[in-house]
């Protein structure tokens, strides 16, 4: 029996769960070629050794966990944390794109806060309890 450790519910038998698959970073739509979705859509390494999978805890909590597990001994261990950095890829976001960042100044328009509308700034230093 493979036992499938929730972070939610904890050590439960594997079929509680759905095998999703193994984790692959998603190409982007914008620039992704045929062949790049393709290997997205079908292709898996399936590789000996540890391997990040995605279950769904149907019969449970109902979530999605990713977890890295063995695929000879099936030994379970918590993945790493997902994001761009860790799959490294580039930081998503307007600025890693080269664009201006977005605001209120931005826009052109007018900063807001105390110190817009003629009040003191806050803190410490506004406060006189710093020499
Ligand atoms: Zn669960």
């Amino acid at each position: 029996m493979m036992m499938v450790p929730c972070p939610w519910c904890g050590p439960r038998d594997a079929g509680e769960f759905r095998q999703v698959g193994e984790v692959v970073p998603r190409p982007d739509p914008a620039q992704a070629t045929p062949e790049q979705w393709r290997a997205y859509l079908y292709l898996r390494a399936n590789a000996l050794g540890w391997v990040t999978e995605t279950w769904y805890h149907r019969m449970g909590c109902r979530r999605y966990v990713t977890l890295e597990r063995h695929t000879e001994s099936h030994e379970f261990r918590p993945a790493p944390p997902a994001g761009p950095q860790a799959a490294g890829l580039p930081p998503a976001g307007p600025q890693a794109a080269g664009l201006p960042p977005a605001g209120p100044q931005a826009a052109g328009l007018p900063p807001a806060g105390p110190q817009a509308a003629g009040l003191p700034p806050p803190g410490p230093e506004a406060a006189g309890t710093r020499p």
